[in-house]
Formats: structure tokens, C-alpha cells, sequence
């Protein structure tokens, strides 16, 4: 196997840069300057999420509170994230890599790997002055550079574990091997933290013991790893350490464009029961959908919901999230608000008889974002689920509000009431 690990150098500083630039053309690039993105920058609170090589030369980390940071670097400029404009750049980037491998498996906003085996015959030295598969990958790299305007790692292996821990040497605008024959020379010395997938508790147990490098740990024995680490971990940390990776590159498949499940009701559901029958239906359905999402490792931006009346007629609502999701919680709390809004705020139920088919589904498909929940998801839910948080509340609030109203108007049964008056 061939492989090759693509991982954007400073993404979101090096995106937000060339924004930066776009809009302000001659204005200093961020790339070039102490600066870093941070999250409420004006409240200057929350995270560095990205910072550039000189704010990286004052000791600002990725994941260090905003105020620690300032007081490393004071004239640090700080530059808060810009999500929609990220997702653009990784498309575009990803888009690319698509045109080197009919393989490529997108493991987080800014990173990939692409299975490159076979793809020699594409690359006649004579024609590339290099021989494969050096020169794909500067072409690669370069292509990227040239067409987007940000630099790239590409790591090239025979595994994904060794072509991770290549595009992970010096940074920015570099490739690097690390083949099989090169772990002893160019891998063993690093320091223990930084094998892929050694998290922070098992680096230090690791040391504890006297391990400080990943070569240190690739001598021990396996099963002294294992009685450190458990089982599974020690195992895996020892494969690693050894270079050994049997993990396959898994190309997204071409995605379905949406997922719905949808129920026939036991009885019809009317302004009667509807408090009874209609919540459980759609957390069950809710719950499917969520299952589907997270099986083909989707996240939706869209939630939307359907009904089929007692006189056969269809009708939906469907409303967009703040950001995509697989939460079964948080597909049930759009669902919910949207049947809420159709049933009585647009009074389906007091026209009809009542409803006798539901659905829920999830539209809007974004790729799968990481293995782990990486940055980019964790700034981006922590920011936008709070807000959308409150705005669901006020609207609950609204509908209860609505209903009271009624009750008021037309006596304490009125929804029921306003039902019956049809029949
Ligand atoms: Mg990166």
C-alpha cells in the first residue's frame, strides 16, 4: 500500500489570512505577524484554535485560554473564526486531492489520506525529473499552493499511521517520507507524546515507567504495554510504535442526500392526543434517524418532519441547524418544534381530521468530520448550540404562549374544542 496524509499547515489561521487578504488586498498577511484565532475575541475569552509560525516563536499554544496567550505575546492580533468561509477552503482543498486519487478519505476539516497505490504509471520520471511517488506528491502540494493559495504537509508511507506521523515533521510547505526502513531513524527518537493516537494519560504512565520516546516504547515488551495500558491500548500502542498499521484508506462513499424514517400512526393523532401520542413517535423516529446519521458517520444541517393527513395529503416543514448534527436530542428538539409550528401555529390539526403518517429526516449531509471531535467542531458547537439553545426555548415559550391564548379565548378545552367544532 501507498499512502499518502495531506493536513493544511495553521488551517484556520492560513484561511482566515487569505480572507483577510481578499477583502483587503495589500493589507498584512496574518500568516506573516504574531496572530491567532481565537474565540470571543472581543470578551477576550475562549480558546486558541489556530495560530500562526511567528505567534508559535512566543510559546502560543492551539488550546490555551486567549488571556494566557495575550500575555505570552501581547501584541498578539487576535482573529475570530469564520466557519462558512472554512468549509469552502476544505472543499476546495479536498476537491483537489480528489483529482491525484480516486481514494481519498477526509479525516477532519483540514486533513486527508489517499490511497496512492498503483498511481505510478501516471508519473513517468522522465517527465516529472523525480521519480514517483515524490514527485505526485510536490505536485500535489504545489498544485494546492498555486490554485488556493495556503501550503500544505503531504506525509507519504505505506501505512496511514506513518504517512500521519511524516506529514507531522517540519512544517510549513514540506513533504516527507517515513517509510518502513526509516522508523528507526526518523521516528524513534521523537518523544513518546507524539505517536499518533498515544493520548496525554497514556503518554504519562508511559514515562512513569521510564519511556520517553517512541522507540523506548517499540523495545518494551508487548505485554508489559498491555499490563500498563490494557489490553486493546497496549496492543495498539505497540503496532504503533512498531510502524504497523492495518487500518485501510476508507474513500466517503457517495452519500445518500438525505435520511427519513417514517411511521404509520396506530390511531389517528388529533388535537386530543396529540400531547400523548405525537412527542414518543417522533423521539422513536428521531432516534433512527440519528442511528442512520451516525452509522454512516453524517452529520445533517437540515431537520424537517412530514405528516400524511386522514385525507391522504402530505404536508412538511424542515428548518436548518446552526450546525450539523447526528444528536438524537437535538434531531428530536428541531422535530418536535417543526410538528408544534405545523400542528397548531399553522393549525393543520384544526383543519384536518387528523394525522395518520410521520416522518422525520435529516437533509443538508456534511462529510464526517474526524475520528475524534476535532477543534473546528468543538468551537463551532460551543458557539452556535448555546445560542440556537436559547432561540428554541423563546420560540417553546411562544407556542405555549399561543396555546394559553387560545385556552383563554375559547375556554380551558379549546384546542379540543376548536377540533370538534369540524367533526
Ligand atoms: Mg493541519
Amino acid at each position: 500500500m501507498l499512502v499518502f496524509h495531506a493536513d493544511v499547515n495553521s488551517a484556520f489561521l492560513s484561511w482566515s489570512a487569505l480572507k483577510k487578504l481578499k477583502e483587503e488586498p495589500g493589507s498584512v498577511d496574518l500568516r506573516t505577524i504574531p496572530s491567532a484565532i481565537g474565540g470571543d475575541v472581543k470578551k477576550r475569552h475562549g480558546v486558541i484554535t489556530a495560530k500562526s509560525l511567528p505567534a508559535k516563536k512566543y510559546g502560543v499554544r492551539t488550546g490555551e485560554p486567549v488571556v494566557s496567550a495575550l500575555r505570552k505575546c501581547p501584541g498578539l492580533v487576535l482573529v475570530p473564526p469564520d466557519f462558512g468561509w472554512y468549509r469552502q477552503c476544505s472543499h476546495a482543498f479536498i476537491e483537489i486531492l480528489k483529482t491525484y486519487s480516486p481514494s481519498v478519505q477526509q479525516v477532519s476539516i483540514d486533513e486527508a489520506y489517499l490511497d496512492m497505490t498503483g498511481m505510478g504509471k501516471d508519473y513517468p520520471p522522465e517527465k516529472y525529473g523525480m521519480p514517483f511517488p515524490l514527485c505526485a506528491a510536490y505536485q500535489l502540494k504545489d498544485e494546492v499552493k498555486k490554485k488556493l493559495g495556503f501550503t500544505i504537509n503531504v506525509g507519504i508511507s505505506t501505512n496511514k499511521l506513518l504517512a500521519k506521523m511524516a506529514s507531522d515533521f517540519e512544517k510549513p510547505d514540506k513533504v516527507h517520507t517515513l517509510y518502513p526502513e526509516e522508523i528507526k531513524k526518523k521516528m524513534w527518537p521523537l518523544p513518546i507524546e507524539e505517536l499518533h493516537g498515544c493520548g496525554r494519560a497514556s503518554a504519562q504512565r508511559l514515562r512513569s515507567i521510564g519511556i520517553r520516546t517512541i522507540g523506548e516504547a517499540a523495545g518494551t515488551d508487548e505485554s508489559l504495554l498491555q499490563d500498563l495500558l490494557g489490553e486493546k491500548n497496549g496492543h495498539y500502542l505497540y503496532e504503533s510504535a512498531n510502524g504497523r498499521s492495518a487500518d485501510k484508506v476508507n474513500p466517503v462513499r457517495e452519500k445518500a442526500k438525505s435520511y427519513s424514517n417514517e411511521r404509520t400512526t396506530p390511531e389517528d393523532i388529533t388535537a386530543q392526543n396529540y400531547k400523548e401520542l405525537m412527542p414518543p413517535l417522533l423521539k422513536q423516529l428521531s432516534t433512527q434517524v440519528a442511528g442512520r446519521l451516525k452509522k454512516d458517520e453524517a452529520y445533517a444541517h437540515t431537520i424537517f418532519i412530514q405528516v400524511k393527513t386522514s385525507s391522504f395529503r402530505r404536508h412538511s416543514r424542515q428548518a436548518a441547524l446552526p450546525s450539523a448534527t447526528n444528536d438524537p436530542g437535538r434531531i428530536y428538539q428541531k422535530a418536535i418544534f417543526l410538528m408544534h409550528t405545523l400542528a397548531f401555529e399553522d393549525g393543520l390539526l384544526y383543519q384536518e381530521d387528523g394525522i395518520r403518517l410521520v416522518g422525520v429526516g435529516a437533509s443538508g449531509l456534511e462529510e464526517a468530520p474526524a475520528e475524534q471531535m476535532d477543534l473546528f467542531h468543538w468551537a463551532k458547537e460551543n458557539e452556535s448550540y448555546h445560542k440556537e439553545k436559547e432561540k428554541e426555548k423563546a420560540r417553546s415559550k411562544k407556542l405555549e404562549d399561543m396555546e394559553k391564548q387560545i385556552r383563554t379565548r375559547f375556554g380551558p378545552g379549546a384546542i379540543y374544542k376548536a377540533d370538534e367544532k369540524k367533526g
